[in-house]
């Protein structure tokens, strides 16, 4: 069979954006909770476990209806950005869902100020909802009363949550052009950056420029939202729920200790020289004295190599049937059920990404496939976000996905096995060392830069607490970069505007020192697995298996790994050390 490019199938979730299925779905819903309203008066601490079961279940149930419309709504958007029937729908049901959770917030209220030997009592009845129980607990001091809560909730429907999606209907539909050939093309952002690996330094220069032009264009304006959505952090979580820092707050959501996160960011800035070394081997190799930004991704040997999507999906799919059998005929699943949008469209969001809408739905995959090895390292990346989720999906709804932190780990993974069978399958050393590079690239992009976006977004945070401005903030972000970089990479002014391209620092503050934190465990746990081969694997499925069943670093320490030491974190950055020693040798 040949796998083609096309747009994913969304009907297993709703047959379409018109169905009154969708209308079905929001009364089904209005039903059940008004159901579930009628609990509030069986929240006694005497309660038994067989009846606070019950109640959970129902929470459950109703939580898997919410997450297929929220599910559908998403997925319909990121499809098209631009469809207004899939915006209506995406608002109709933000609105709906916070008016849910504000009718249900009793439950967790009354859940987190429980006292302790009641609680204890009923999680030990409580089974695969423990963790997500527990976790729950660890809120307690940052809660707000019902009503608070419930202001919060609303507000946020027009207030931050539209702020964001605001961000994303500006900017996904901004349009780029680059002269390629002698001929001026209009392209998507994807298509543009996928020049930043081209292999002619001029087109890589104004691939870069573009992108900053028409960032800048509106730069004030993406700053000043930037600035509001950090103001929105600060006032909610500093001033009404009592966290120390903004950090914090992103911190117990992952239920990593801060002193880890600290850890991690120190090692970060120790190991900024590991990846200068890197980029001045680059040069050597590029026959350039010093690399400009716009080069760090640039290709080594000439080849701008292309796999059909046919070839790519195969060695895709190989690669984890090497691994496993198992994982080849999961991610099989995403393919044969049509949840995956390969294609490249106008108006379809950048980028990539895995969604998991349930335990009881194969998740969708949504990717931009161009051809180069990076793309076909992207599709495995998402394909194995999706195995992650399939491997857990005997958990409930709230067990099911992995926390951020560990969130990375399926993924990385599956994108390093096939970087090793790309490796495997080319004789040529040119190539062979153009995909090292490749990898010291990814491990640059995953680990170094965004240690430094988190470093940035703190520093941010603060600034924007004194009344920063956006030029400010420029100036912060470019003293960032130059101690990211040191001497290693000559920098260009547009490059000031980056922080307001990088839509995670808008959606999802803090997110990204995840990706630091999940790339160094893979690279850890990737070293174990070549060094004990197939004794290796059951207790890499056991961390993937877990969900989110436990606690990240309960998870894995049951695969012996102590998320607190030092050492552990820095043998990830050794790893990538000693691939720029090899380079450095060739
Ligand atoms: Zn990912």
């Amino acid at each position: 069979m040949t796998y083609e490019q096309s747009p994913w199938s969304l009907t297993d979730l709703f047959p379409s954006l018109d169905s009154a299925a969708l209308d079905s779905g929001f009364k089904q819903l209005e039903n059940c909770v008004a159901e579930f309203e009628k609990f509030r008066e069986d929240l006694k601490p005497e309660i038994s476990a067989e009846h606070f079961m019950t109640i959970l279940r129902e929470a459950e149930e109703i939580t898997r209806v919410v997450y297929r419309l929220y599910g559908f709504a998403g997925l319909s958007f990121s499809a098209d950005t631009q469809n207004q029937a899939a915006q209506g729908l995406q608002s109709r049901v933000q609105q709906f869902g916070a008016e849910l959770q504000n009718r249900m917030l009793f439950f967790d209220l009354w859940w987190k100020y429980l006292d302790e030997t009641n609680a204890s009592r009923l999680l030990d009845a409580s089974g695969d909802f423990r963790y997500y129980l527990e976790a729950l607990r660890l809120f307690k001091l940052h809660t707000l009363s019902e009503a608070e809560e419930k202001i919060i909730n609303i507000k946020n429907v027009t207030g931050i949550n539209a702020l964001t999606t605001l961000y994303d209907s500006i900017t996904n539909r901004y349009t780029f052009k680059l002269e390629v050939n002698g001929e001026t093309r209009e392209m998507t952002r994807g298509e543009l950056m996928s020049y930043a690996r081209h292999s002619d330094p001029d087109l890589r220069a104004s691939a870069y420029r573009e992108l900053y032009r028409v960032y800048s264009e509106s730069g004030p304006i993406l700053g000043q939202m930037y600035q509001t959505s950090v103001r929105d952090w600060r006032n909610e979580n500093i001033s009404l729920r009592k966290y120390a820092n903004p950090i914090s707050a992103r911190n117990l959501g992952n239920d990593i200790p801060d002193d880890v996160v600290d850890t991690l960011h120190d090692l970060g800035h120790k190991n900024a020289g590991v990846f200068q070394r890197f980029f001045k081997v680059k040069a050597r190799l590029l026959g350039m004295e010093r690399l400009r930004r716009c080069d760090i991704y640039a290709p080594v040997s000439k080849s701008d190599k292309t796999y059909a999507f046919d070839d790519a999906a195969k060695m895709v799919l190989d690669s984890f049937n090497q691994f496993d059998p198992k994982f080849g005929a999961l991610a099989k699943r995403v393919f044969d059920e049509n949840h995956l949008d390969s294609e490249v469209r106008k108006g379809k969001r950048g980028g990539a990404f895995c969604w998991t809408v349930g335990p009881d739905l194969t998740p969708w995959v949504l990717v931009n496939y161009q051809g180069q090895a990076d793309d076909a390292a992207t599709l495995a990346h998402e394909l194995g976000h999706a195995i992650h989720a399939m491997l857990a999906e005997h958990h409930s709804i709230f067990t099911q996905q992995a926390c951020l932190p560990l969130a990375e780990t399926a993924s990385t993974f599956g994108e390093m096995m096939l970087i090793d069978r790309l490796m495997a399958q080319e004789s040529d050393p040119a190539l062979r060392r153009d995909m090292l590079f490749r990898q010291i690239d990814d491990s640059y992009a995953t680990i170094m830069r965004q240690a430094y976006f988190a470093m940035f977004e703190k520093q941010a945070h603060e600034m924007i607490q004194n009344n920063a401005s956006v030029d400010e903030l420029n100036s912060a972000y470019m003293e960032n970069l130059k101690d990211q970089f040191g001497d290693s990479v000559e920098l260009s002014d547009e490059f000031k505007w980056e922080w307001v391209s990088i839509p995670h620092i808008y959606h999802t503050p803090f997110y990204v020192y995840a990706y630091a934190f999940g790339q160094l465990l893979v690279l850890s746990l990737y070293q174990q697995f070549k060094a004990e081969g197939e004794s290796f694997k059951p207790r890499y499925i056991r961390i993937l298996e877990m969900g989110a069943a436990e606690s990240p670093e309960k998870i894995l320490q049951k695969a012996g790994i102590d998320i607190h030491s030092a050492a552990f974190w820095q043998g990830g950055f050794d790893v990538i050390n000693g691939l720029v020693d090899q380079l450095e040798k060739l």
